[in-house]
């Protein structure tokens, strides 16, 4: 079992991960104080496999379940509507619990209605897609999509615990799992180190969900996370680099219509694409290059789309994260990510080219 702890003073909070962490949740529960009443939010699919798990909660508080359809489309203003309406229903007052259970989409829509119900009550992340636990769980970014762009609406909300039982993964479609791995790529290649190097030693066993190697994968990403979101909670500086990839990518699942790429294939041909810039712009060699196609390809992610480039431009200019330019997140080599809002019209017109299908 690893424990991390995400220090962010008042708002820090332990991420427990590891085989059968669940068995823990109770105690780590019962450290956070009473909760008269808990609604666990999850999504259909993961309701019908690992439903039952959270039961373990019902001697300690009063435990009700509700559930959304599964996919990103469910991640929308009307989703979050629909749950506040139930939490009314149900009596929450602002000393009860939130659980999410499921995935990044229910991660995210759970800690918005959370952070909004009644100006905020606590909520911890119980994640269980691969995506969740290494990345989504860790952080308290929350939010919904809107027609017109991913994530624009949201708020900051960190969660006062996160519970991430790798063995909740068994159970992933393969898909989803492959999917997960883009963003763990993306901390191997944004931060190097131990992770970059399990990964180029063993990128078969990750593949192939070998419970050591997953177990420390998903231990090493949430070091990382916890360290990044400790020095910029708000995503105003450092946070920005866990972008990497995302500036195409969410231009790419917007533009598609959410769910037509899963969010780590979208984001896994954003970095193809922003390795592209990189390197039509003298910042970054042919062999970090040549890594990034390795690795992303060798899981099993895409490397090219067919797309409009016109209206990814379009989808990009409203990213919240940019303030007149688009920033960019380039790597100027393995390990050594940085902004740049210098990108040139030629650089992006090649690395166009070079992901187009
Ligand atoms: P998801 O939540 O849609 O889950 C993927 C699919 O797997 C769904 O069909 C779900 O029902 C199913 N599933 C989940 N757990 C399962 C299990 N254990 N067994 C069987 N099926 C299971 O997708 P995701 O990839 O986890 O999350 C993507 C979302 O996360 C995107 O909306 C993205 O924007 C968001 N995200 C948020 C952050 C953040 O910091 N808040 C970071 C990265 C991504």
């Amino acid at each position: 079992m690893n424990k991390t702890r995400v220090e962010l003073g008042p708002r820090s909070y332990d991420v427990v991960s590891g085989a059968n962490a669940l068995d823990q949740l109770p105690a780590l529960l019962a450290a956070l104080g009473v909760f008269e009443r808990t609604l666990v939010i999850t999504d259909s699919n993961v309701h019908e496999a690992h439903g039952g798990r959270l039961d373990i909660l019902a001697n300690q508080t009063q435990l009700f379940k509700t559930s959304i359809a599964p996919g990103e489309a469910s991640k929308s203003i009307e989703s979050a509507h629909r749950l506040l309406n139930e939490m009314t229903g149900l009596g929450m007052r602002r000393g009860d619990l939130i659980v999410a259970y499921g995935g990044g989409v229910v991660g995210d829509l759970a800690g918005f209605v959370a952070s909004v119900y009644l100006r905020g009550i606590a909520f911890i992340q119980v994640p269980t897609t691969l995506l969740g636990q290494v990345d989504a769980s860790v952080g308290g970014k929350t939010g919904v999509n809107l027609t017109l762009g991913k994530n624009l609406v949201g708020t900051f909300h960190q969660p006062s615990l996160v519970v991430a039982d790798t063995t909740l993964l068994e159970t992933l479609p393969e898909r989803e799992f492959i999917s997960g791995m883009a963003e763990v790529v993306k901390y191997g290649l944004c931060f190097g180190g131990n992770l970059f190097d399990l990964l180029t030693t063993a990128l078969g066993k990750a593949i192939s969900r070998d419970v050591a190697v997953v177990g420390q994968i998903v231990a090493l990403c949430i070091a990382s996370k916890a360290a990044v979101v400790a020095n910029d909670e708000t995503d105003l500086s450092a946070r920005a680099v866990l972008n990497y990839g995302h500036t195409f990518g969410h231009a790419l699942e917007a533009w598609a219509g959410y769910g037509r790429f899963r969010h780590g294939e979208a984001i896994s041909i954003g970095m193809m694409f922003a390795a592209g810039i990189a390197r039509n712009m003298g910042l970054l060699d042919s062999d970090a290059h040549l890594i990034h196609e390795q690795m992303l390809g060798g899981v099993g992610l895409p490397l090219n789309a067919k797309f409009d480039r016109k209206s990814l431009a379009e989808y990009w200019s409203r990213d919240k994260k940019h303030q007149t330019h688009p920033r960019w997140v380039l790597l100027h080599k393995i390990g050594y990510p940085q902004l740049h809002s210098d990108v040139t019209d030629e650089a992006i017109q090649t690395a166009f080219d070079e992901v187009s299908a």
